[in-house]
């Protein structure tokens, strides 16, 4: 089990599954309660960035007679019990009041849960944390019991019509069939005879120890009577469930000398029973093992491999690269075919004998079982890979290309445990993902060091937000024909007690990953502009200075930036045409409906709109001329190559060739050399890099902008 403070991996998590999710913190005693979850229990969504719940905000809401049960369920988590818990419990919805303690299909109060958990330990073995799952069961519960009535109700009617007769003279070995008997095994009267064989041949060799048992059991008198289930084949072939039922009558001595009794079909009973232990193994959708049946699988070969000169095996994760986005695009219940498509592609690209399994929405996993070495689970992989990737048309005419991230987990590394196994298996999955999408990656010891560092840094960078350990540094952007300042970009930087001053490429990524760039996006918006409002101020310019602020792809899409940058220039008294937000090109292409109308909304505030490191990304002019942007920045790998040299140079001529036909102020970006200034001076309008001005703090860039106003100041010459 993962440490795994994250409430946004749980997010995650949950958007993906039909789950909720629970994280105890037992040292402050507050419970984390997922969207999700809280929709289970009729509680408010609430800020799912805030812990506020209390364990009780669930528990007082479990039934009474089901509380008790979890928890001890708890309990024996809290000492130890290695295996998780999963207790089937019913809950009241805090938003209705009961009207009764009984549930019921038509009481919707009560609802049936599968809570499933387990308890986190420290390195001292103190139990710090219980997490899980829960899962709403309710129409599966009540699916149960109108089985189970059912079932009555068709116990009674066999009783009466529909049960076999038979009687056996154990003495002469003779035995009568009753017509019903053997019209339930598709016989006519005259094609069965009087012996024991037609009865005992047709019982398959698996069950016939096990009735003549039971008859003997009863025979000898161990047993009051004889009641047993047994398989036998009818005349087709086909196999049946029967419940055979009988009493002995006995001799002065006690000895059997016959017995009576009846059989009942019970095969329908028996094939309910079986789908319900397969639908707890097997997801509905796809028919797939889910899960449990996967880790158990995966158990199963961890014994194997204990053993000496077994051969290794792998687990693979492959996750759908974006497949949120078909979802959204054409509904879920085009997502499901696509998904049931996946499915069978999968399943027809794996070894017999290899498990695959479905562990969530979009997220697939296969057991690879007796490999020769780690290229099989390579192989294997790259196989599933291309199965996914043939293009997929829906009935609608629709027709795209999927990829997914694969992540491998070897037995090599040496594992214990099923969920340790699966666990890695989803890290490298995840580092596939984040390194660009439609990869495999193989879990190395390497990754799980560096998943325990991201967790920790991500709690030191919760906590350098709220007590105010970024800082924003300010970098100047010039007019390239006088070299004078025009405005700056706010850089971040983390000011962090022990390691010093910190580059955003370190901190950034994780910023964004976890979903903490929102808030210090947020915060850095509000600095720089009251700092820009503070130097207009002071240092007028006959066109303000302007402030140029980055903001991520994930930024954008999670906060309501709109709203951010409205509030905020309703406070701070600058022009909004000096803001200028920094986007990258990739957020573009994402989703560029929702893009364009919430730039269009930022640009109706006459709040300028910038693409940043424009030329590294996905590129599109199509998209160019329908969006409403201000400026270009080309990054400085295009700005560098003119002095080296390189055929990049051309590529800055083309962009800032593109940009005046678009009407778009261009920015080289990271100019360095004179020799780079002077050659962007008639490309570009603006330049910024360590050749006018490095990245500073606040009092310096104060003694720059003071030295110009000085030379400004200045009397002409006479
Ligand atoms: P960026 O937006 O492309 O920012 C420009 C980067 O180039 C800055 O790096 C800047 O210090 C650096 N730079 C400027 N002139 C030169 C030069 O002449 N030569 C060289 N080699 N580099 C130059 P920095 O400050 O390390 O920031 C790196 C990246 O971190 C930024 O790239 C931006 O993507 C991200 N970042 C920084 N601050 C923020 C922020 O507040 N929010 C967000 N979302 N991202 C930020
Ligand atoms: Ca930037
Ligand atoms: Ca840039």
């Amino acid at each position: 089990m993962v440490l795994n403070t994250n409430i946004d991996r749980y997010l995650l998590a949950e958007k993906a599954g039909t789950e909720g999710v629970w994280d105890w913190d037992l040292r402050s005693d507050t419970l984390y309660l997922s969207p999700r979850f809280k929709d289970f229990l009729g509680l408010p969504p609430g800020d799912p960035s805030r812990e506020t719940n209390r364990p009780n905000d669930w528990l007082s809401l479990v039934h009474p007679e089901d509380v008790d049960w979890l928890h001890a369920s708890f309990e024996a988590q809290m000492v130890g019990l290695s295996v998780p818990f999963q207790i089937e419990h019913r809950v009241r919805r805090a938003d209705l009041t009961a009207d009764s303690a009984t549930e019921s299909k038509a009481n919707p109060h009560w609802r049936w849960l599968v809570c499933r958990g387990m308890a986190v330990m420290d390195d001292a073995g103190e139990p710090v944390r219980l997490v899980g799952s829960v899962a709403d069961i309710t129409d599966r519960k009540h699916a149960e019991r109108e089985l189970r009535r059912s079932e009555e109700r068709y116990a009674l009617a066999a009783a009466g019509a529909a049960d076999g007769l038979w009687d056996w003279h154990i003495d002469s070995g003779e035995i009568y069939y009753s017509p019903r008997w053997k019209a339930m095994l598709g016989f006519e009267d005259a094609e069965i005879g009087g012996t024991v064989a037609e009865w005992f041949q047709r019982v398959p060799p698996g069950d016939l120890d096990g009735l003549r048992t039971a008859i003997e059991l009863h025979l000898s008198g161990e047993r009051p009577h004889l009641q047993h289930e047994f398989r036998i084949r009818d005349k087709s072939g086909a196999e049946m469930w029967m419940l055979v039922r009988g009493l002995a009558v006995r001799d002065d001595k006690g000895a059997a000398i016959r017995m009576a009794g009846s059989m009942t079909d019970i095969t329908a009973r028996k094939k309910a029973e079986q789908q319900i232990l397969f639908n707890a193994v097997h997801d509905g959708m796809t028919g797939l093992p889910n899960r449990t049946l996967l880790l158990d699988r995966i158990g199963q070969a961890l014994d194997r491999n204990r053993r000496v000169g077994a051969r290794p095996f792998a687990t693979i994760i492959i996750d759908l690269d974006r497949f949120k986005a078909i979802n959204d695009a054409l509904g879920t219940s085009a997502g499901d075919r696509v998904l049931r498509i996946v499915a069978k592609r999968l399943d027809a690209s794996r070894r017999v004998g290899d498990t695959l399994a479905r562990l969530s929405a979009d997220e697939f996993a296969v057991l690879i079982d007796e490999m020769d070495d780690a290229g099989d689970a390579l192989a294997a992989a790259e196989h599933m890979a291309r199965s996914i990737s043939r293009p997929v048309t829906l009935e609608e005419g629709h027709e795209f290309v999927l990829t997914a991230s694969i992540g491998v987990a070897l037995s090599q590394t040496g594992y214990d445990r099923a969920e340790d196994m699966l666990r890695d298996a989803s890290l490298a999955m995840y580092r596939a993902k984040s390194g660009g999408r439609a990869r495999i990656d193989v879990f190395d010891t390497n990754l799980r060091r560096q998943a325990m560092a991201a967790m920790r840094m991500e709690a030191d960078l919760r906590a350098a937000l709220e007590q105010g350990q970024l800082c924003l540094h300010y970098q100047p952007i010039v007019l390239l024909e006088t070299g004078a300042i025009a405005g700056f970009e706010a850089l971040m930087r983390w000011n962090h007690p022990e390691r010093g001053l910190v580059p955003p490429v370190e901190f950034i990524p994780l910023a964004e990953e976890t979903g903490l760039i929102a808030p210090m996006g947020r915060w850095a918006l509000g600095a720089a502009v009251r700092q820009l409002a503070a130097w207009q101020c002071r240092f007028q310019r006959p066109t303000p200075l302007f402030m140029s602020v980055n903001v991520s792809t994930r930024q954008f899409r999670d906060d309501d930036i709109v709203g951010a940058v409205r509030d905020l220039l309703d406070v701070v008294p600058i022009p909004p045409s000096s803001l200028k937000l920094e986007l990258t090109e990739s957020l573009l292409v994402q989703d560029p409906d929702e893009c364009r109308m919430l730039m269009q909304s930022l640009r109706d505030m006459d709040v300028r709109l910038s693409i940043d490191d424009f030329g590294t990304g996905y590129s599109s002019l199509a998209y160019l001329h329908k969006l409403p942007v201000d400026v270009l920045k080309i990054d400085r790998s295009f700005v560098k190559a003119v002095s080296t040299g390189e055929g990049n140079a051309a590529i800055v001529q083309v962009i800032a060739g593109l940009a005046t036909i678009l009407r778009l102020d261009a920015v080289a970006e990271g100019v360095e050399t004179e020799d780079e200034a002077v050659y962007l001076r008639g490309l570009c309008k603006y330049a910024q890099g360590y050749h006018f001005a490095r990245p500073a703090l606040p009092e310096a860039v104060e003694r720059l902008l003071a030295a110009e106003d000085e030379h400004i100041a200045l009397p002409a010459p006479a």
